[in-house]
């Protein structure tokens, strides 16, 4: 024991001559408890110390502050007197009655007679500290409402299997309540509610008639308001064969309100009688029933969209039956017209040739209208073959090494007499290396080319100008096709490539055509890996673009392929230049 605690214990020899020590009317104005004490002794107090410590002033005198103060802050007391420490600290006061108060002391040392005393203030903190703590308290209940809260929200289930769903909301429930059954009771159209899902005990299939007057199912249901019982005994609420079979006692209905309607209930049953059921559990099993209707209503819609999805994966799939059958249809048909044609052709041939016999002037005029025509005829057919063969997958396609400059140069050879004839201005710009090439069908790309340029001859006003460009940058080789023709309405060019298709500007001026050229190109172009786009407006030309990419082994340079040595063609004062 510290030498002043032993002082303290002697008592002071009365009237050892210091004067009296009065804290006057201003110690009796001050809220907080003020003492006086010599030594520790104490030698005066005022009238909030009489209220914060229960001793008279009478009393208070006399007394020493270990009587005052916990004996866990003795120390600490001794430690403020013998420093005569001014700082503000914290202790355990103990009231008359023995009770701990939760304390903040301040004392000052000040002369007293011929030595000094110290005048203490004492403010009484235990009503805020058990404010602090009753804070504290709620704080860890919010945070266990949180983790419950995230607890629902972690069960609720993000599924299409609306069953799966309702059990995953009845087991989820039931654990957060600790419970010892739930149940979802829903409407099933007829006028009742069933049990769409337990969890917990087994239950079997309950049916609520939900004009059951006594029913307290069919009641919260009905009025949308939440009902709990504390015992189950005598109560007609609750199936007597449930109740029997679960050993339930205590049962709470929560309505299942989707946007202020019910859509069903969620009972959720104790085999223990809770005495009352606590706001904040009504408040975590109404949220739980808030959720509840959000995961059914999304369990029924994505249910929905699963029967949809599988409807239309069934539509596609027989859409996709239909056009392969059409399609092989249409393969078909056209081998079994090729034969004939075939033979059409052959004779037309020996006629044409007069292996067997002249023929007069007019006889030869129509054999060869009949011989255009079976030649058109036969395009057709092999269009009409080509198609099919790219939409079911069966076009053989026979990839090689292909310089891509070469097919355009025999593509522009090959078209030249109706260049010529419509008076086109033509510019072939390909630079001689580095040479292009692409692993590609050599025939099906020179069908591609042929088209677009024969569309570019076509749908071009004679005299016109039409230019061919090739590039290759980053493994893509890209080879437009523009013309300074009648071009293609914005509205036009979103069905451009579908087949059968014809613009507007083409079937106004009666350009003939079958809508299948540019149907089949795209479809060549793609099974090449590339791809065929289109800008044009109308009046004012238009340029296609084919993109394909280049092999990775490029042919030897050196080339000099038999169009780069063919002279400049002119036409009409236009020239067909190949630069
Ligand atoms: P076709 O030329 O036999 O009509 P295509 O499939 O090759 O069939 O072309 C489809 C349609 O696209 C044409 O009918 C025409 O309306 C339009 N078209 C194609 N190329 C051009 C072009 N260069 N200029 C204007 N319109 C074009």
């Amino acid at each position: 024991m510290s030498a002043l605690r032993r002082r303290v214990r002697r008592p002071v020899p009365e009237g050892a001559g210091e004067p009296g020590f009065d804290l006057g009317p201003v110690g009796d104005a001050v809220f907080d408890a003020v003492f006086v004490h010599v030594d520790g002794r104490i030698v005066e107090a005022n009238r909030a110390f009489e209220k914060a410590f229960g001793y008279s002033r009478d009393e208070a005198v006399g007394l020493t502050v270990f009587d005052i103060f916990d004996p866990d802050y003795h120390d600490l007391v001794v430690e403020r007197i013998r420093h005569a420490s001014p700082e503000r600290y914290e202790l355990i006061g103990i009231t008359r009655a023995g009770e701990g108060r939760h304390m903040q002391a301040c004392g000052r040392t000040v002369p007293y007679g011929h030595g000094s005393a110290r005048v203490v203030a004492v403010h009484d903190l235990t009503e805020r500290r058990l404010a602090e703590e009753q804070v504290g308290v709620l704080a860890f209940q919010y945070a266990a409402d949180l983790t419950t809260v995230s607890d629902i929200a972690r069960r609720l289930p993000r599924t299409a299997d609306a069953a799966g769903a309702r059990e995953a909301i009845c087991e989820g429930a039931l654990a957060v309540c600790d419970g010892m059954i739930a149940v979802l009771m829903e409407p099933d159209g007829t006028g009742h509610l069933v049990s769409t899902a337990v969890a917990g005990a087994d239950a079997a299939p309950m049916r609520v008639p939900l004009t059951a007057e006594l029913s307290a199912t069919a009641r919260v249901f009905l009025t949308g308001e939440p009902f709990f019982l504390a015992d189950l005994t005598g109560e007609q609420g609750l199936s007597r064969r449930v109740v029997t079979a679960t050993g339930a006692v205590s049962a709470l209905w929560q309505p299942v309100l989707h946007d202020g309607v019910s859509v069903g209930v969620l009972l959720v049953a104790w085999d223990r009688e809770l005495a009352h059921l606590s706001d904040r559990a009504a408040a975590v099993v109404g949220l739980f029933a808030a959720e509840a209707a959000v995961a059914i209503e999304r369990a029924d819609v994505l249910a929905r969209l699963d029967d949809l999805n599988g409807m239309l994966a069934r539509q596609v799939e027989a859409l996709r039956l239909s056009d392969q059958m059409k399609s092989d249809f249409v393969s078909s048909v056209s081998h079994e017209l090729r034969t004939p044609l075939a033979s059409i052709l052959g004779y037309l041939e020996i006629l044409a040739s007069k292996e067997v016999g002249d023929l007069t002037e007019l006889q030869a005029e129509f054999v060869g209208i009949i011989d255009t025509n079976a030649h058109r005829l036969l395009s057709l057919i092999d269009d009409l073959l080509t198609l099919a063969g790219l939409e079911n997958g069966k076009l053989a396609l026979h990839f090689e090494p292909v310089d891509l400059a070469e097919v355009v140069y025999g593509g522009v050879q090959a078209l030249r007499p109706e260049l010529e004839e419509r008076g086109h201005q033509i510019v072939v710009d390909i630079p001689a290396l580095p040479v292009v090439e692409v692993n590609a069908d050599v025939h099906r790309c020179a069908q591609v080319i042929g088209n677009l340029l024969a569309n570019a001859i076509k749908f071009t006003p004679e005299g016109g100008r039409i230019g061919v460009h090739m590039t290759e940058a980053g493994g893509i080789a890209e080879l437009t096709v523009e013309d300074s023709g009648i071009g293609i309405s914005e509205e036009d060019l979103g069905s451009l490539f579908e087949r059968f298709f014809r613009a507007r500007s083409a079937t106004e001026q009666a350009i003939p055509g079958t809508g299948l050229g540019l149907a089949i190109s795209k479809g060549i172009v793609e099974a090449h890996g590339g791809t065929l786009t289109v800008e044009s407006e109308l009046g004012r030309g238009s340029t296609f673009t084919v993109r394909l990419p280049v092999s990775v082994r490029p042919i030897e340079a050196n080339r000099e392929p038999a169009a780069l040595s063919q002279p400049a063609l002119h036409v009409d004062g236009g020239t067909h230049r190949v630069d």
